[in-house]
């Protein structure tokens, strides 16, 4: 923690030199804090050892630009995926340099996972035996999965609509799964009040600032691998809003420490059934709260909470905000499947099916390089595809086979 400096509120603009709150005391839940470190330290430890040097094959190899100082004993390994160009997935699209993020292959399944690293790592540094969220799914897994390997203890809440996958890869691991009537909502003024009776360590997840910095890795990852260039777009699929705001945080702090000059324009993608930060993004406006309906659950965030952040991401980069229709997600995921191998659940596939939108539309250019995260699993909730798939039923015998063909 020596290395951050500052807790700077993104609605008043207050700064905190240590605040043993999580969000702004003057804004409350509204004021969702962006964590500021001593630059000159980091620019120091990155000339002693440069990136390249580097070779801890987890997020972990970028302690020195995150609030931990070391991964706790034990910590499944999250991050340092692969970067992968498929030619005939390109073809597909009809663009020649898309690169896809695979953090399907995370420890539980998903990007949430780097976020998790870090809360874990920020509860055992500060002597908390347990940790606790509120979430739909994926950062109650990731939770619970990582807190399980390094020995601490997980509680979680859920709302009553949980894809079962994600239930259970939870129920498999937590210390104590708690199913609430109602909605996410709900679920998370209960464990609000929970966290705060006994004590636990808040990984709820858009308003935990640090959390951002765990999923900022994902950015620092793709400069890497890029041979330490920066795409000209990032493509993220948006619910809360804080994947892109990790991403876009990241690439100016590679900047404000000299190690490019460039930064890339930021793409959100949402879901036509629920695009509060979509439209924000292209009215230059606040963010309203909607009714949510979508297939992609990992993204069906009616209001979400870290709005600020991602909208000004978008504006400060110069991106831009697209929408997919559910169809258009299962497209995506079929794609994905069939050129790539990669098997995404709706929100995972979201991203790669804005960015198949925003090269039709002429939003991102033939000749411009883009970089996709492809967030979570389609193991996640599998039936997302029912229907959408083709399957031959079909008698047991080889001459059925063949009538098909
Ligand atoms: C959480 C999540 C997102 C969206 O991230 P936000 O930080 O809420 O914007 C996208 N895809 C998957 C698979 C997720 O789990
Ligand atoms: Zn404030």
């Amino acid at each position: 923690m020596g290395k951050v400096t500052r807790l700077i509120c993104m609605k008043c603009g207050k700064s905190y030199d240590s605040c043993d709150h999580l969000v702004c005391p003057d804004c409350g839940l509204d004021g969702i804090f962006e964590v500021e470190y001593d630059y000159d330290q980091m620019r120091k430890s990155l000339d002693e050892n440069p990136l390249r040097s580097r070779t801890e094959p987890s997020l972990f190899r970028y302690t020195d630009m995150l609030p931990v100082s070391q991964a706790p004993p034990g910590l499944l390994k999250s991050g340092w995926t692969p970067l992968y160009t498929f030619p005939r997935l390109n073809q597909a699209v009809g663009h020649e340099c898309i690169y896809l993020k695979d953090d399907t292959v995370n420890p539980s399944g998903s990007l949430k996972d780097r976020a998790s690293a870090v809360a874990i790592s920020m509860a055992i540094e500060g002597g908390n035996p347990a940790i606790a969220c509120a979430s739909t799914g994926n950062a109650a897994s990731s939770l619970a999965v990582l807190a399980a390997s390094a020995g601490l203890n997980s509680y979680i809440f859920v709302p009553e609509k949980i894809p079962h996958a994600k239930l259970y890869q939870i129920g498999a691991c937590a210390a104590g799964v708690f199913r609430v009537k109602g909605t996410y909502e709900d679920a998370f003024d209960v464990a609000t009040e929970a966290i705060k009776r006994w004590g636990w360590y808040n990984r709820n997840c858009a308003i935990n600032p640090y959390l951002v910095e765990g999923k900022k890795t994902c950015a620092l990852e793709i400069f890497e691998q890029l041979d330490y260039n920066v795409p000209d777009w990032l493509v993220v699929s948006v619910g809360d809003g804080c994947i892109i705001s990790g991403q876009w945080k990241a690439f100016r702090e590679l900047k404000l420490l000299g190690q490019t000059s460039k930064l890339p324009r930021m793409l959100a993608v949402q879901a036509s059934g629920c695009k509060p930060i979509v439209d924000a993004c292209n009215a230059s406006c606040d963010v309203s709260p909607v009714e949510a309906c979508t297939i992609a659950d990992s993204i069906r965030c009616g209001t979400p909470r870290n709005w600020r952040k991602a909208v000004k991401a978008v504006g400060d980069s110069g991106g831009a905000g697209v929408s997919v229709s559910d169809d258009e997600i299962i497209a995506a995921m079929l794609l994905l499947g069939r050129k790539a191998g990669i098997f995404a659940e709706p929100a995972g596939a979201a991203g790669f099916a804005g960015a198949r939108k925003a090269i039709e539309e002429g939003i991102i250019g033939r000749d411009e390089s883009v970089a996709v995260l492809v967030t979570g699993s389609g193991l996640k909730d599998p039936t997302s595809l029912e229907g959408a798939v083709e399957i031959a039923d079909i008698p047991a015998s080889v001459e059925s086979v063949a009538d098909y063909l």
